[in-house]
């Protein structure tokens, strides 16, 4: 036996452990599945079956958080084979929560807990151009966003890769191999999968529209032509590779028969839909307020009111407005249904109601209702959290940190002399290293950080459960890595610092005091000489 820190043997157990990411990997993308189809009898088995792997995985290669979140797991599931393999409201939770925390969960190496937060579910990125200075330039600049980027070289070399993994996209030269060839083998790869490969094609010229609808058939979701702009690809593959982690939709059912309400519930239940029944129509307001469903489905006709009327009085307060509410009647009268619609309903669906389409109308529904909320709480130019709401976000962390005495950390960083940037390259120029800037801290924070654009060249970043001495080490290192970024502008190159500061929230106090505590301290990161992060308080 070797030494215990022998760095070699620690590498080694590293290498094995990885297989307990690559199982979580296969349990989440398991339970994700759900999102888009339906629970099945072998929905359960399969995921029952993943997870004992991953225990036995976790606790041969000593990951102890992984054991745990998979104990948790196959808890919930037995219950749910308990249930006669059916998915309810309380099972859907707690299994989406293990999931997320899985989703999160990082290598333990020894005592210390691996401080790259990268995402664990990354596949690589595989690069076909038939310029390979600049695939490995291109490969250069996206591994500081934490992208894993394999070059290809051949066309058979591509075969081969395939053969042995499947990338998350494909960025393929229209020409690699031959005029024409990228697009055909893009195709040969694209045959007998169930869900097709993104592809991004480049093109060095312009191309006509046989052409480019040969591109879309072979899984093309971009066509780039001329030069290659590695700033927009690098966006491209964010949204493409993007592990989005959805809460469940929640729905409110408002139904005086119980026999309907169940029959409901159980439909959208099998979706991963968390529901709750509430059959007296009065207690509406005060369960809105404390479940707080994405949507309302209504039963037309109740002993105590009519659907409309309670449509009417949900509509009247200003934070429900938009809340999708669906009817489900027996009737089938058009014009009464129109009428229902006008007053305030936005689907009216008649019984008795297939499940599939209850769950597709459901689904649709909730997905707007969020993206149209996404849109009021987003900021465009970096789709990160605006001000007024990255607030929000922090008082409400606040909140729980204080409830569950944990700790918070509130950063703020600043992007130095970026006025120089502007009247040196240009405002477009300027807006890409915002841009960058942003994608770069969602690639180095973790799913239960939020960051949010603050103002013009202003970040912020609330890190719940996470101590000062923490977040100050994971800026820095942060701040250490953006530095490093080169951007082409020709004829030279430009690169950006920021400076930051870093407070954490004390017993007593409220969020606007640490808000303040973090910009104090970041206004003396400037004062220190920039490039630097401060901490509230330190001399
Ligand atoms: P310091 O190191 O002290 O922070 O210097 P600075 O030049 O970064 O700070 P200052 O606040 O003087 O200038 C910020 C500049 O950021 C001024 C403004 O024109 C520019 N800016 C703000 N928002 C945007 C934006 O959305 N796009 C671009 N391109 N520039 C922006
Ligand atoms: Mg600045
Ligand atoms: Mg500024």
């Amino acid at each position: 036996m070797s030494e215990p820190d022998d760095p070699s043997r620690d590498r080694l157990k590293l290498h094995f452990a990885q297989r307990v990411i690559h199982q979580s990997r296969q349990v989440l993308e398991i339970w994700q599945r759900l999102q888009r189809d339906e629970w099945t009898a072998g929905s359960l088995a399969e995921l029952t079956d993943a997870n004992a792997r991953l225990l036995q995985y976790a606790k041969r290669f000593e990951q102890q958080g992984h054991a745990e979140l998979a104990e948790t797991i196959g808890a919930s599931l037995a219950q749910v084979a308990a249930n006669r393999g059916r998915l309810n409201s309380q099972a859907i939770t707690e299994l989406s929560q293990a999931m997320q925390s899985l989703s999160r969960t990082g290598l333990r190496q020894g005592d210390q807990l691996e401080t790259t937060s990268l995402p664990p579910l990354r596949k690589p990125i595989y690069i076909a151009l038939l310029d390979s200075e600049r695939a490995e330039r291109l490969a250069q600049q996206m591994e500081y966003f934490g992208v894993t980027i394999q070059i290809v070289h051949h066309a058979d070399d591509f075969r081969a890769m395939m053969d042995s993994r499947h990338p998350a996209v494909i960025v393929m030269d229209v020409d690699f191999g031959g005029a024409g060839a990228g697009i055909q083998l893009a195709l040969e790869a694209q045959t007998g999968l169930e869900r097709k490969l993104p592809v991004l094609f480049y093109s060095h010229q312009e191309a006509d529209t046989p052409f480019r609808l040969a591109a879309v058939r072979a899984g093309g979701q971009e066509f780039y032509t001329g030069t290659l702009d590695s700033a927009r690809l690098l966006e491209k593959i964010e949204t493409l590779t993007r592990t989005v982690y959805y809460d469940p939709i929640r729905a409110l059912v408002v139904d005086d028969s119980r026999a309907q309400a169940m029959a409901t519930e159980m439909a959208l239940n099998s979706a991963g839909i968390v529901t709750r029944t509430l059959m007296q129509p009065g207690a509406v307001m005060a369960h809105l307020a404390e479940f707080a469903p994405d949507l309302i489905i209504l039963d037309m006709y109740m002993p105590e009111c009519i659907g409309t009327e309670l449509a009417k009085v949900i509509r009247q307060h200003e934070r429900y407005v938009s809340v999708p509410i669906i009817y489900l009647s027996a009737e089938d009268d058009l014009d009464k249904q129109l009428d229902a619609m006008s007053e305030g309903g936005d689907d009216f669906l008649t019984k008795p109601i297939k499940p599939r389409h209850l769950i597709a109308t459901v689904r649709t529904r909730a997905a707007r209702a969020r993206s149209l909320q996404a849109r009021i709480v987003q900021d465009s130019l970096t789709g990160l959290y605006n001000h007024t709401h990255t607030l929000q976000l922090l008082e409400d962390a606040c909140f729980r940190a204080r409830r569950s005495q944990r700790p918070i950390t509130f950063a703020m960083l600043d992007i130095d002399h970026f006025k120089q940037v502007n009247d040196h390259y240009g405002h477009p120029m300027g807006d890409r290293v915002i841009k960058s800037l942003a994608l770069f801290l969602k690639q180095r924070l973790r799913k239960s950080d939020h960051i949010g654009r603050y103002g013009g060249e202003e970040f912020a970043v609330v890190l719940p459960d996470t101590d000062l001495a923490t977040a100050t080490r994971l800026i820095d290192e942060i701040r250490q890595r953006f530095a490093e970024i080169h951007y082409p502008a020709p004829p030279k190159e430009l690169s950006c610092t920021f400076s930051a500061g870093v407070a954490q929230l004390q017993p007593g106090q409220e969020m606007p005091a640490l808000a303040k505590q973090a910009d104090e301290a970041l206004y003396a990161a400037k004062h220190a000489g920039r490039n630097c992060v401060r901490q509230y308080g330190q001399d």
